[in-house]
């Protein structure tokens, strides 16, 4: 890259940075975590950090996986934490690179108070988180006048690894015209379930993207009383986002990629008919 007319700070010996990769695309890095890739001695990394963004390290770099591999049981998040702490103490500069947006479901925060509890000075880089990222890539907002003055994200997997206790579904439904999905491809079939109970309607569009910002990147568009069944048919495999409401009808007319393979985009793409009391 050209030398950019700004000043960054480095990643100093014994400091950790805990970077977010954002959803995939390298292009989404943010220039600090690009620093920070260009100085780190050890990069401890997750399964959802694309490997085009790992070659960005130095060469020489140590890369270390903190994830799941082979079958193998994953390392705990205190073993993380520790192995993070212990590199800072060893005067490495650590580079704690995680999918996504770091503090967004990511058990960021987490690490990051080992680390104030052990006294190692970090720096937090945020990065585009999945959701926003991964929507806008299948061309629809999280956002947007006409459909929705809300949005929430919601985490489909709870610590015992079932959808969370303690969700409230009645308020999701009622206040919430868009909903955004992590981690809900397990329990999709119930969580479509609550929504539809709460009072949500059937037809309501729901979008699947699968593997979003990467050459894998599949979108599937389908209803709330459908998505289940179509998923498990067409075989989308997670990590994958569900989008839930009006929001999606847009990607009739913002689905910029498929444009560029050839998709004709509709400049209404809400003239049909938009449910205003969807909620
Ligand atoms: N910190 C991450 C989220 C980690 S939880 C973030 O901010 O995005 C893991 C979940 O994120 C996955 O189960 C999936 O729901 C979502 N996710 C992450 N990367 C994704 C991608 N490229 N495409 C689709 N979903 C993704």
């Amino acid at each position: 890259m050209d030398k950019l007319p700004l000043t960054l700070p480095d990643l100093e010996p014994g400091w950790v940075w805990l970077v977010g990769a954002g959803p995939g695309d390298p292009g989404l890095l943010t220039l600090l975590a690009h620093q920070g890739l260009h100085q780190a001695d050890i990069v401890v990394y997750d399964a959802l950090v694309d490997p085009r963004i790992l070659d960005l390290a130095r060469p020489d770099a140590l890369r270390e996986y903190a994830g799941k591999r082979g079958g193998k049981p994953s390392p705990t998040q205190p073993d993380i934490s520790a192995r993070l702490v212990r590199h800072a103490r060893a005067g490495k500069r650590v580079l704690r690179l995680k999918g996504g947006d770091p503090f967004v479901f990511g058990r960021g925060g987490e690490e990051a108070l080992a680390l104030v509890a052990s006294g190692v000075p970090f720096r937090v880089v945020p990065g585009i988180t999945s959701s926003i990222g991964g929507l806008a890539y299948a061309g629809i907002p999280v956002t947007h006048r006409e459909t929705n003055h809300v949005v929430t994200f919601v985490t489909g997997h709870g610590v015992t690894g079932e959808v969370p206790d303690g969700l409230d579904w009645t308020s999701l439904a009622r206040g919430s015209p868009a909903l955004v999905f992590y981690m809900a491809i397990k329990h999709l079939g119930t969580i479509a379930e609550r929504l539809l109970a709460a009072g949500r309607r059937s037809e309501e569009p729901v979008a699947v993207i699968s593997r979003a910002t990467t050459e894998q990147q599949r979108v599937l568009e389908s209803t709330l009383g459908s998505v289940a069944v179509d998923v498990a048919n067409a075989g989308i495999e997670p990590p994958a986002l569900v989008a839930v409401g009006e929001i999606v009808r847009l990607r009739a007319g913002l689905d910029w990629l498929g444009a560029l393979a050839g998709r004709k985009l509709t400049a209404d793409p809400l003239a049909s008919k938009i449910h205003r009391d969807a909620v």
